[in-house]
C-alpha cells in the first residue's frame, strides 16, 4: 500500500511525503453530458481508476493529490447538463496547482488527464512552467495504450476515444457505476473518422450541435468489458512503472 492521498492527511505526513521525495499524481477530468448513458463524472472517473491503480502497484510512495472535476468543455454546453472551465481558467489554475506542489516541496508533479478538451490548456500552462526544481508532467491516459491493442479490440472507433463511444463505454462496462444499465448499449454518435480521435491531421473547432446532437462522437454500441480492461489495466501498467523509474 503505498498511495497516500493527501487529502486526507495533516500538513506533517504531506511533508514527509515530499521530503521523502513521493511523486504526486493528479487526476483531472470534467463535468459534462457524455451522451444518454454515460454518467457526467465519467472523465474524472476514468482517470482516478488509473491514478489509484498506478499508485498501488509502485513500490514507492506515491501522493494522490484531489482530482479536478471541471475541465475546458465549452463545446458541450449548448447540450447543458455541463459545467466548463475556459481555457484561459484551466490554464490557471493547472499553472497554480503546479506552483504549489513546487512550493510543498514536491520534485515531480505526473498530471492524468481525462478528457480532450483539457489538453491544449493543460499543455500550455505545463509550456509555461519554469521547473528548475520540480518536474511538471502531463499525458492522456489512453496515450498510455499500445495503440495497436486498442484497435485489435475496437472495430467501430478503429482504437479513437472519442467521447462517450466505444472506448469509454467499454471503460464503464469494466469499472462498473459509471454507465445507465438499463440505457445500454446506447445508440451511436457522429463516426470518429470525421471528428475528434481521428487520424485527420487538421485540427477543427468541434461542432457539437450540427455533428453530434446526441453527444456523442463514436459508437459506444460495440463496446465490451475487455476492451475497458484494457484501457485502464494497461494504463495503470505502464504509470506505474514510469513512476517507478523516474
Ligand atoms: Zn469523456
Amino acid at each position: 500500500m503505498t498511495a497516500h492521498r493527501l487529502a486526507l492527511l495533516a500538513a506533517p505526513e504531506v511533508r514527509a511525503l515530499a521530503a521523502a521525495g513521493a511523486p504526486a499524481l493528479w487526476a483531472i477530468g470534467s463535468t459534462e453530458q457524455h451522451g444518454t448513458h454515460l454518467v457526467t463524472g465519467f472523465d474524472l472517473a476514468s482517470a482516478q481508476a488509473v491514478c489509484d491503480r498506478a499508485a498501488e502497484r509502485c513500490p514507492r510512495d506515491v501522493a494522490l493529490l484531489p482530482g479536478l472535476p471541471f475541465g475546458s468543455s465549452d463545446h458541450w454546453l449548448p447540450l447543458g447538463a455541463t459545467w466548463s472551465l475556459s481555457p484561459t481558467t484551466l490554464v490557471s489554475l493547472v499553472s497554480d496547482v503546479a506552483r504549489s506542489a513546487a512550493a510543498a516541496g514536491f520534485q515531480r508533479l505526473t498530471i492524468v488527464n481525462g478528457h480532450a478538451g483539457n489538453i491544449g490548456p493543460a499543455v500550455t500552462a505545463v509550456g509555461g512552467l519554469v521547473a528548475d526544481t520540480t518536474v511538471v508532467e502531463f499525458l492522456s491516459y489512453w496515450t498510455l495504450v499500445d495503440p495497436e491493442r486498442i484497435k485489435a479490440l475496437s472495430p467501430s472507433d478503429g482504437g479513437g476515444v472519442g467521447h462517450a463511444g466505444e472506448v469509454e463505454t467499454s471503460i464503464a462496462l469494466y469499472l462498473g457505476g459509471l454507465a445507465v444499465d438499463e440505457r445500454l448499449p446506447a445508440p451511436a454518435g457522429k463516426e470518429l473518422s470525421e471528428g475528434p480521435g481521428s487520424s485527420d491531421p487538421i485540427i477543427r473547432a468541434p461542432r457539437p450541435l450540427t455533428e453530434a446532437p446526441s453527444g456523442v462522437y463514436g459508437n459506444p454500441t460495440t463496446a465490451t468489458r475487455e476492451l475497458g480492461e484494457l484501457m485502464i489495466e494497461a494504463a495503470a501498467d505502464r504509470l506505474a512503472a514510469h513512476l517507478t523509474d523516474a
